[in-house]
C-alpha cells in the first residue's frame, strides 16, 4: 500500500498523465479542502535552484544516489536500515531491525531491539583512534573578546568520563533521570554525554525558563540531580541561574540534589548537603569511566516540545534508532565531510541542539561549534564574525534569526569573509521566501545551497529536507523526504489520503523511522491520543502542507491555525509570506477571527522595518498588496501594527495567543509557560483593533 514517492523522476509518468488511476478522493467526489490555484504566489514559489555541478560531484549524494537510496529505503526498510545501522559501533550487533506498529490500540515502535551500544562511546571513544587531537567542540563565548576554546576528542573523553563519575558519586545510575539547566557552555555537552555514558536519562531544560517551568520538569521526571551554573551570560547580561534553581527547589518535591558549574564566579549560596560544586567533586573522582552497555530501546533522553500549540509534551527518545538517524541526517543533509566545521546556532535546550550540536555531529567525528551568545550582541554581525573566525562550513539557524538580521541591513554581513560557507540550513518555522532569498543572496552570495529542514522534537531528525548535492530547491519549500520517510497528505475531515500529485491538507507520516519518539514520558495514553488518534495507522504531525505539481512539499502552518474564509481553508504561512514580501514589513502573523459574513476573517499582526510609520495609508497599502500577491480572499480584514510578536523561547510565533486576542478573549490565554516576552502580549491587547 505504498504511496508513490511523488518527487522521484521515475514516477513522473504517474502524475503527468493526469493522475492515471490515482485520482484518489477527488474522483470519489469527496471535497478536497485547501487552496485553489488562486492562493499561490507563482512568481515567488516556482523559482528553482539546481545544485551546482561541483556540489553534486563532491556530495555524499547526488540526484541519482538520492533517488536510488530513497527508493531502497521505502521498498525494504529492514534491509536499508539494517545496512545503515552499521554506521554505529554496537557492543552486541542487532539481528532485528524494524518492529513497529501504528495499529490503533497497539502503538509500539522498536528499532534494532536486540542490539546494545553506548551513545557516548559512539560519540567519543570510537574516534580516539583516528582523530584523538582533532577538535570535537569549538566553544565560542558570549563576549567576542573572551576568546574561544577548542576541545579535542581526547579532552572531551576526559571531561565526560570525570563528569560521569561525579554523577555516579551523587547516586545516579542507569535509568535515573538528570535535569540539565545550563547555559551554552561545554559542560552542557559533557553533562549530556556523561548521562549517556552511564545510562542515565537526561532532560535538558532551556536556561531561559523560569523556576516554575524547571520545577515542573524536575517533579515530572523525579530527577535525582539538577545540573546548573552560577550564572548564564547572554547578550552581555548575566542571568542568575542558580538563584532560579534555588527558587525551583522550593517547589521540587522529589529527593534531588544540585550540581553547580562555575561559569562566571558570581556570588551565590550553596545549600549544605544538597548543593555541590562540579569542580570540587571532579577533583575527587577517577578519570576512568567505562561506558554502560545499553539496549537500543533504552531511553536516551526526555525533551519537551516548544509549547507553540499548547502544553509542552515530554518527548522520549531511545538510544539506537535515534543515534543512527541523527548521525545519518547530519551527514547527508549538511553534506558533512571530515575536517569541516559545523555550526548549529540552536540552544541545547531544543531538539535541534540535541541532534545537530551534540549527537549527530559527534557520532560522525565532526567539529561542532557551540555558541553561548545571541545573534545581535555586541551587534548584528556576530553570527558572521563567528563564521569568519572559525571558517564555518555549514551554518544552521532559524527563520526568526534570519528575519531579525535581515531587518538590520546587509552591511553587517558584508563586513565578513564568508567564503568557507558550503551549506546554509534553516529550521523551526516555515521560512518566508523573502527571508530565504536574503539568506541565499546576501549570506550565501547566491552560491551556497539552502537546506530548509522540516522536523519536530517528536521526529528526532529531519523528515523533509533538500540534500545539497541532490535537490533543486524552491525558496520556502522543505522539498522532499529524507531516506525512509513516507509523507502523506490527508483530507483533513475525512482522513482520506489525497493521491493526486497536487494536494493540500494534513501532513502525516505513513510508516515509522528509526528516530521516531517512543512515548510521552509517563503518559503513553497522551502519546497515542496526540499522534495516532485523529488519523488511523499514521503519525499525525499537526502541520498542514501542500504538495505542488513538481512533488515538492510546502508546510502551510499548524493545522490548529488554519483559517476558513467563506469555506476556503488557508494555512497561515502563505498570507504571512505575502505580507513579509512588502518592503515595509519585517515580520507578520495572521489568525482567523469570527466574522459575520465570511465565517472567519483574517486578522494580521504586522511588525514594520525600522523607520517605517504605522499609518492607515500603509494599512490599506498592505491589504491591497496581499490582494494582488495572492487574491481577494486572502486580503486581511484587520491589520494591527505590532512592535513585537509573542514567541516561544525557541523563537516560534505563538499564534494561539494572537487568536485569543483577535477573538477578544484575553481571559484564558492557555499555557504561557514557554512564552519568551510576556510584556509583548499586554501591548498587543492594549492596541487591539476594534471592528
Ligand atoms: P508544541 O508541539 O508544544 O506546540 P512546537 O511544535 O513548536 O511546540 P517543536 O517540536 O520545537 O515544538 O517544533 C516543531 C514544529 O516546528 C513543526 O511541527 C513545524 O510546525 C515547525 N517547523 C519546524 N521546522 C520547520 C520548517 N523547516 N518549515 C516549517 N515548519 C517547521
Ligand atoms: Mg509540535
Amino acid at each position: 500500500d505504498l504511496s508513490p514517492p511523488w518527487h522521484l523522476a521515475s514516477n513522473q509518468a504517474l502524475y503527468t498523465s493526469g493522475g492515471g488511476n490515482r485520482e484518489g478522493c477527488r474522483a470519489a467526489g469527496v471535497p478536497v479542502a485547501g487552496y485553489d490555484a488562486q492562493w499561490r504566489r507563482p512568481n515567488v514559489t516556482d523559482k528553482m535552484y539546481a545544485p551546482s555541478a561541483q556540489m553534486a560531484e563532491q556530495a555524499h549524494a547526488d540526484k541519482d544516489t538520492y533517488e536510488a537510496m530513497y527508493e531502497a529505503s521505502i521498498h525494504d526498510p529492514d534491509a536499508f536500515w539494517g545496512e545503515h545501522g552499521k554506521r554505529l559501533d554496537w557492543i552486541k550487533p542487532y539481528t532485528k531491525v524494524k518492529n513497529t506498529s501504528f495499529a490503533p490500540g497497539n502503538i509500539d515502535i522498536k528499532w534494532f531491539e536486540d542490539g546494545t551500544l553506548n551513545v557516548a562511546a559512539n560519540c567519543i571513544d570510537r574516534h580516539l583512534k583516528d582523530r584523538p587531537d582533532q577538535t570535537a567542540i569549538i566553544w565560542e563565548p558570549d563576549s567576542p573578546t573572551d576568546g574561544s576554546q577548542h576541545i579535542t576528542y581526547t579532552q572531551l573523553h576526559a571531561h565526560v568520563s570525570k563528569f560521569a563519575n561525579v554523577l555516579k558519586e551523587l547516586g545516579v545510575g542507569k535509568g535515573d533521570r538528570v535535569v540539565i539547566y545550563l547555559p551554552m557552555i561545554p559542560q552542557a555537552a559533557y553533562a549530556m554525554l556523561a548521562c549517556a555514558r552511564i545510562g542515565a536519562i537526561h532532560s535538558v531544560v532551556f536556561a531561559g525558563f523560569s523556576a516554575d517551568a524547571l520545577a515542573a520538569r524536575v517533579n515530572g521526571s523525579e530527577a535525582k540531580v539538577v545540573i546548573t551554573a552560577d550564572e548564564a551570560p547572554r547578550g552581555g547580561r548575566n542571568t542568575p541561574l542558580k538563584v532560579n534553581a534555588d527558587k525551583a527547589f522550593e517547589k521540587i518535591t522529589t529527593d534531588t540534589s544540585m550540581l553547580v558549574v562555575q561559569r562566571t564566579g558570581g556570588d551565590i549560596t550553596m545549600k549544605d548537603g544538597r548543593d555541590h560544586w562540579l569542580h570540587e567533586l571532579e577533583a575527587k573522582v577517577s578519570p576512568d569511566c567505562p561506558p554502560e552497555e545499553m539496549n537500543a530501546e533504552d531511553p536516551l533522553f526526555i525533551l519537551y516540545t516548544s509549547g507553540s500549540t499548547g502544553q509542552p509534551k515530554g518527548v522520549v527518545h531511545t538510544t539506537g534508532g535515534y543515534l543512527v538517524y541523527a548521525s545519518m541526517t547530519h551527514q547527508y543533509t549538511f553534506d558533512y565531510h571530515d575536517g569541516e566545521v559545523f555550526w548549529c546556532t540552536a540552544d541545547v535546550g531544543w531538539v535541534t541542539g540535541h541532534s545537530y550540536i551534540i549527537y549527530g555531529p559527534l557520532a560522525n567525528g565532526a567539529t561542532t561549534l557551540m555558541f553561548e551568545g545571541v545573534p545581535t550582541y555586541p551587534d548584528a554581525g556576530r553570527f558572521w564574525q563567528v563564521c569568519e573566525e572559525h571558517k564555518v562550513n555549514q551554518f544552521y539557524t532559524a527563520p526568526t534569526a534570519i528575519r531579525a538580521l535581515m531587518g538590520k541591513g546587509n552591511e553587517f554581513v558584508e563586513k565578513y569573509d564568508l567564503s568557507a560557507l558550503k551549506v546554509l540550513g534553516t529550521v523551526g518555522e516555515p521560512i518566508n521566501p523573502e527571508a530565504w532569498n536574503w539568506y541565499h543572496d546576501v549570506v550565501g552570495k547566491g552560491k551556497v545551497p539552502i537546506v530548509d529542514t522540516w522536523w519536530q522534537t517528536e521526529t528526532g531528525g529531519h523528515l523533509l529536507t533538500p540534500l545539497p548535492g541532490a535537490t533543486s530547491t524552491k525558496p520556502g519549500s522543505a522539498t522532499h523526504p529524507f531516506f525512509g520517510i513516507r509523507p502523506v497528505v490527508l483530507e483533513p475531515e475525512t482522513g482520506i489520503e489525497i493521491e493526486t500529485i497536487e494536494a493540500e491538507g494534513v501532513l502525516c507520516i505513513a510508516d515509522s523511522w528509526p528516530s521516531q519518539m517512543r512515548t510521552i514520558w509517563g503518559d503513553h495514553e497522551r502519546f497515542e491520543m496526540t499522534y495516532f488518534s485523529q488519523y488511523k495507522n499514521m503519525f499525525f504531525s499537526g502541520d498542514g502542507c501542500r504538495r505542488d505539481k513538481d512533488g515538492y512539499y510546502w508546510i502551510t502552518g499548524r493545522v490548529d491555525d488554519v483559517i476558513n474564509v467563506s469555506g476556503h481553508r488557508m494555512g497561515t504561512a502563505e498570507v504571512e509570506s505575502a505580507l513579509v514580501a512588502h518592503p515595509a514589513v519585517s515580520e507578520a502573523a495572521v489568525v482567523g477571527y469570527p466574522h459575520e459574513i465570511k465565517g472567519q476573517g483574517i486578522y494580521a499582526y504586522v511588525s514594520l522595518m525600522a523607520g517605517q510609520e504605522p499609518t492607515d495609508a500603509l494599512r490599506k497599502e498592505l491589504s491591497d498588496f496581499v490582494r494582488t500577491e495572492i487574491g481577494p480572499i486572502a486580503k486581511p480584514d484587520l491589520i494591527q501594527f505590532a512592535p513585537g510578536l509573542p514567541k516561544t523561547r525557541s523563537g516560534k510565533i505563538m499564534r494561539r495567543i494572537l487568536r485569543k486576542i483577535a477573538e477578544n478573549d484575553f481571559g484564558a490565554l492557555g499555557d504561557t509557560s514557554t512564552l519568551a516576552e510576556p510584556e509583548v502580549v499586554d501591548d498587543l491587547i492594549a492596541n487591539r483593533m476594534n471592528r
